[in-house]
């Protein structure tokens, strides 16, 4: 599901949005319930753009180092196996 990052064109909060595909709301500003809102690129943010890159990087290499996620691969592996 994407988030969205907004910023507040009214009193420059800025915050994320969960935007559930089958949503028709109108995003307002938690601060201020103002919907003037202008929509930021979700991780891709100017300031945030490096932060977001070691993020992800961080991310990936847990996924990747995380034996839990292996386990619980294997596990619906042979979950599925097991009900045919
Ligand atoms: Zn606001």
């Amino acid at each position: 599901m994407p988030i969205f990052e907004y910023a507040c064109n009214a009193c420059g909060h800025r915050f994320e949005f969960l935007k559930l595909p089958a949503a028709t709301t109108v995003p307002s500003c938690p601060a201020c319930q103002s919907q003037n809102l202008e929509r930021l690129l979700s991780g891709f943010a100017l300031s945030t753009t490096d932060q977001t890159k070691a993020r992800a990087k961080a991310a990936r290499k847990q996924t990747l180092e995380s034996k839990d996620y292996k386990d619980a691969q294997v596990a619906r592996a042979e979950e599925i196996s097991h009900h045919r």
